[in-house]
């Protein structure tokens, strides 16, 4: 039988989110507890478990609905392992999914934010109902995920595909991953940020300077310059849109997908940064008739960590 629905967990903020969430992507009973990660991961866990058992309860469901995890990673979705996760700090190989099954005497499937978010969006989003997905997430970093006729492309060990970290440049700028060049490195909100931080110290990043006041030169102020005609914001964010229209470019040569979908933060500068993308793809996908791939943005907004969890669930238990 199809399962009515599932459990999403969502350890990908400052909290711990658990909802009910239909097979038709409603979300009902969302609940949140804070994190208090200086506890220890059993006590996190534990608080997870709490959660879910009062979720289950509010929604009266019965102890055969599973429940998917979205967790930064990286971590080991076939083991259930989390090796180590920047919002948790202090975890080291924490065998999420065994404890939290014992706790909890439920099904329990794990994966990484990015690659649950490609699900969230082939189930539920803005490519429901497409069987061949690059998604990418960007925001304060760069993550995503490639869904191949249906079927999540994680690798051996499930922790692929980190398609944020795909060369640009050989001699570009260091990325958070220790490599250099990489997407992330040129096109994610620490990388806007760090090159309008470079400009500001010029004169040409002036109004740059004015608009953040004492705070960061982020993502945001660097478009809101550029929508004035800033000519520095303008090109820092060319350059930005430029590494993404050439990585969204070799996807589509690799990968040969229907659609790709743009989520994350820094997304919602929306064409001030994706239009120089959209101009860049066709000089590096080179086969005509992949210029056409649609670039659309994500529609499962602030819930993508919720939609990604169920979407996880559905698709490894729901067998019927
Ligand atoms: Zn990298």
């Amino acid at each position: 039988m199809a399962l009515p629905h599932v459990l999403g967990v969502d350890l990908g903020g400052t909290n711990i989110r658990v909802a009910v969430l239909d097979a038709d992507g409603t979300i009902d009973f969302t609940a949140r507890t804070q994190t208090h990660s200086e506890q220890g991961p059993d006590a996190v866990i534990a608080r997870i478990a709490d959660l879910i058992a009062k979720v289950a309860a509010d929604a009266n469901i019965g102890a055969d609905i599973p429940v998917g995890v979205a967790s930064p990673g990286p971590l080991n979705p076939r083991t259930g392992v989390v090796h180590y996760t920047p919002n948790l700090p202090g975890w080291r190989d924490v065998p999420l999914v065994q404890k939290l099954q014992k706790l909890t005497g439920r099904r329990v499937a794990l994966a990484n934010d990015g690659n649950c978010a490609a699900l969230g969006e082939v189930r539920f989003g803005s490519a429901k109902g497409c069987a061949n997905l690059v998604y990418l997430a960007l925001g304060t970093g760069i993550g995503g995920g490639v869904v191949t006729e249906g079927v999540l492309i994680d690798g051996k060990n499930g922790l692929g595909a980190e398609i944020g970290h795909t060369l640009v440049s050989l001699d570009g700028p260091r990325c958070s991953c220790g490599a250099i060049g990489c997407l992330e490195a040129f096109a994610s909100g620490w990388a806007i940020q760090a090159e309008a931080m470079k400009v500001a110290t010029t004169a040409d990043g002036d109004r740059l300077k004015e608009l953040a006041g004492e705070g960061p030169i982020h993502a945001g102020i660097v478009a809101r310059a550029a929508a004035e005609g800033n000519a520095a914001a303008i090109a820092i964010l060319e350059r930005a849109g430029r590494a993404l229209g050439a990585s969204i470019g070799s996807f589509i040569n690799i990968f040969d997908p229907e659609m790709i979908v743009i989520g994350g933060g820094v997304a919602t500068l929306g064409e001030a940064l994706m239009g120089t993308a959209r101009k860049t793809i066709p000089q590096y996908s080179f086969v005509d008739m992949r210029k056409d791939v649609p670039v659309v943005y994500s529609s499962l907004g602030g819930e993508t960590g919720l939609y990604g969890a169920g979407a996880l669930a559905f698709m490894t238990f729901d067998k019927a």
